[in-house]
């Protein structure tokens, strides 16, 4: 027999060009379960999505008697157009250019979906469970350093989209304007200074010229360098680990800079796996921020205009959600959409309903 008073029940989807992750959420008790997939790539778009709606239907069989379906969520690599939920040329998901991921889903489901790009609902987690909580802001704006450079932005409690969902490309604002091109089309982005990516690059780009030789018996030693060898190689001395860090941290500060200036948020987080390296960026970082925004340099914690900013000041700190951000995100994303409607959710449907 059905429970009285069944709870909300959400499906998220972290859609990356490697993997899928979809998890049943309960507001109450966080995430209930989650499946991890392969991200079928070779296999073209229909077949993820096929992919992803037998695990979202495997779940919401496991949790029908119990719980009320708020909706799902899907965060994926962009750029997105909203509301159509299609994407344009993503780089990361080669061969979908033009795909209606939205479209797509809801046909297969029959079931409300709603489709961000992965940085605005990695951006949606840390301001609902994250930082955002904890500084108790309705504003901020998050990098995510990984591959590339995510960026999302809420404003007053919402995420800013833009007029067509392509707002928050901040990692491709011009930061080197003769710096190395990016996958945009530009050269110097943020995304080609501050990667994970744009790191190992730097660190290749010296071995080849042969100025790096402690970065260079690295990589002869073993595969292929990765951002966190850099870092421990930073850690235990190595120059050149340290000065592209230190160059990391100042791209940042410089691309922050721009944003505080425009913005003039309470928070400003840095998520993604470079900032676990944040002892390496901040003080290049924060330098540049000194330099480079006045803003910042009036309005950071214990300054003469900070008194009236909720959080008590620009704060610019590294993310407190890890790598699950992009996931718990995707899931708490139809809450966050739908707070007016949260009284009257979805019945599910059945494996043999599905289209
Ligand atoms: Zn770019």
């Amino acid at each position: 027999m059905a429970p009285e008073n069944p709870q909300l029940l959400t499906i998220g989807v972290d859609l990356g060009g490697t993997n899928l992750r979809i998890a049943a959420y309960s507001p109450d008790m966080g995430v209930l379960h989650s499946i991890a997939l392969p991200t079928r790539l070779e296999a073209g778009p229909l077949a993820v999505v096929d992919d992803m709606c037998d695990a979202i239907l495997e779940l919401l069989a496991l949790y029908s008697e119990t719980h009320n379906l708020a909706g799902i969520g899907v965060g994926s690599p962009g750029p997105l157009e909203l509301p159509a939920g299609r994407l344009h040329h993503p780089p990361n998901l080669p061969g979908w250019d033009g795909f209606h991921l939205l479209g797509e889903m809801e046909k297969r489901l029959r079931l409300p979906v709603a489709v961000e790009s992965d940085a605005n609902v990695a951006v949606l987690a840390e301001y609902t469970l994250g930082l955002g909580m904890e500084l108790a802001v309705e504003s901020l704006c998050m990098l995510t350093l990984g591959t590339g450079v995510g960026n999302g932005i809420i404003l007053d409690g919402k995420l800013w989209h833009g007029a067509t969902g392509m707002g928050g490309e901040a990692g491709h604002m011009t930061i080197e304007p003769a710096g190395p091109v990016c996958g945009c089309g530009n050269s110097g982005c943020l995304e080609v200074c501050a990667s994970a990516t744009a790191l190992v690059s730097a660190a290749e780009r010296m071995i080849g010229d042969g100025e790096a030789p402690g970065l260079a018996h690295l990589k002869a030693n073993g595969a292929a360098l990765t951002a966190s060898d850099l870092a421990q190689a930073a850690r235990q001395g190595d120059p050149d680990a340290l000065e592209i860090y230190r160059q990391t941290g100042r791209a940042l500060g410089i691309g922050l800079a721009g944003l505080i200036n425009i913005l003039n948020l309470p928070l400003y987080v840095v998520g993604g796996g470079v900032a676990k390296s944040w002892d390496l960026l901040s003080p290049s970082l924060f330098e540049e921020l000194e330099r480079r925004s006045y803003v910042y340099a009036l309005t950071a914690p214990g300054r003469p205009a900070s008194g009236g900013m909720p959080g008590g000041g620009t704060r610019v700190l590294p993310a407190k959600l890890g790598p699950e951000a992009g996931l718990l995100g995707a899931c708490i994303l139809p809450l966050h959409l739908s707070r007016a409607t949260l009284t009257s959710p979805s019945p599910f449907i059945t494996r043999s309903e599905r289209v």
